[in-house]
């Protein structure tokens, strides 16, 4: 049958594609190190269990409103209030399926065709399929490592065209680990203001922040950019809860509701004894999350220090998300046991192949120089890696 629409073209997102390839060699038995995963490896909290545990038994296995459950769009509110210093209207809340689904649902309610959105590289993987998906284009914008890939107003004044709808901004981010402060966003806000472009702020790695910094989201600098500001935001990394799926948006009451129609018509709601679960982790203490920021911490000043060691990569530290984002290129046009490399995909095949390390090509993140090795993973699982990453480079001709 003949694919056709816009749809058609889109790809396996890699991140999503790697993992699932890993898994399956290791289930046929062979000694694959994943550090491709973008999920935490801690298990979700009892307690988040068992709230859903007694929704279920309480017989919350209906259907429920399609944008979410009134009960757990207070707690987003109340979530909001404190954390972020943001108040919202639970009109001003849809609830989605993760918030990879809120985003797509976002795209699908605000583009129209050849509207433009402005994507800060390095970029997550799904932003530009996404957008494609729903009939605009993306304008990848380069940020430095130099400036600890933070976007700067200039290089975004220099991407503006009167098809400019948005912007995406992604802190903490993936791939990079970089984090915006309050001044960045402020520099960036002023351009948004000036030139009335929303802000699509996808902040799911919020709590994954490290040596003391805060997160700040551009909807804190002034009524005026709340205005213009989509929240994005979710329990997957925060709570460890990947698989349960739930993703929210906060912002523009008229937004929020096209998304709800959108999923009354697609999705329908997120799954209802679930949201019970999400109610759980966002109310209660919130000890869980700072145990595993502290765990996640360790691993990270670890992984930094072992890459920088290694001949040709440079690793700048990240300062939230669990993910570190090496520069590699300087092996590309060599052979390394045995391979040809030339660029990231050449690369990441290589070392499945000949080390069973699965690391993700920094090209599909719009940096082919770099590479993307997750670090929620044990620790024992990163030092096998990187042993076997160091005997790789070691092989270069
Ligand atoms: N945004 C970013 C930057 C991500 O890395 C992820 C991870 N999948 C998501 C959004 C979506 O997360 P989820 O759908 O699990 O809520
Ligand atoms: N966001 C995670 C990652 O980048 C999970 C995979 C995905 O949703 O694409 O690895």
């Amino acid at each position: 049958m003949e694919l056709r629409g816009r749809a058609a073209s889109i790809t396996d997102s890699p991140t999503l594609a790697i993992t699932a390839k890993a898994k399956a060699m290791q289930a046929a038995g062979e000694d694959v190190v994943s550090l491709s995963a973008g999920e935490p490896d801690f298990d979700t909290p009892d307690f988040i269990k068992q709230a859903t545990i007694d929704a279920l038994q309480s017989g919350e296995t209906k259907y429920s409103p399609a944008s979410g459950l009134p009960v757990l769009k207070n707690a987003i509110v109340r979530k909001l209030k404190r954390d972020n210093g943001l108040s919202y209207d639970t009109k001003q809340i849809a609830i989605s399926s993760g918030a990879k689904h809120t985003l797509y649902n976002l795209f699908q309610v605000l583009l129209g065709e050849g509207d433009e959105v402005i994507v800060p590289a390095p970029y997550w993987v799904s932003y530009p399929e996404q957008i494609g998906c729903a009939g605009g284009k993306t304008v990848v914008v380069n940020t430095s490592e130099a400036d600890g890939f933070v976007l700067r107003p200039d290089a975004l004044r220099e991407k503006l065209t009167d098809r400019t709808r948005f912007l995406v901004l992604n802190s903490p981010s993936n791939p990079t680990g970089g984090v915006y402060e309050k001044s960045d966003l402020e520099a960036v806000a002023e351009v948004c203001l000036e030139n009335n472009i929303g802000v699509i702020s996808d902040e799911i790695y919020e709590h994954l922040i490290y040596g003391g910094r805060t997160h700040h989201s551009i909807a804190e600098v002034s009524p005026e950019m709340k205005e213009l500001t989509l929240v994005v935001n979710g329990h997957s990394k925060a709570y460890s809860m990947t698989g349960w799926r739930l993703g929210y948006v906060a912002g523009n009451a008229d937004v929020v509701a096209a998304v709800g129609r959108l999923q009354s018509q697609s999705t329908s709601n997120p799954v209802t004894f679930v949201q019970y679960g999400g109610v759980a982790a966002l109310d209660k203490d919130q000890q869980c999350v700072l145990e595993m920021r502290a765990e996640f911490d360790k691993r990270r000043m670890y992984i930094v220090d072992r890459l920088n060691s290694l001949p040709g990569v440079t690793c700048a530290t990240p300062l939230g998300a669990f993910y570190v984002f090496p520069n590699v290129g300087s092996h590309y046009g060599k052979t390394l046991g045995g391979a040809k490399v030339k660029d990231s995909f050449d690369f990441c095949d290589a070392l499945l192949k000949q080390q069973k390390v699965a690391i993700v090509p920094g090209e599909p993140f719009g940096a082919d120089p770099h590479v993307r090795l997750s670090y929620a993973t044990s620790m024992a699982v990163i030092e096998k890696g990187l042993d076997r990453i160091a005997s790789f480079l070691a092989s270069a001709e």
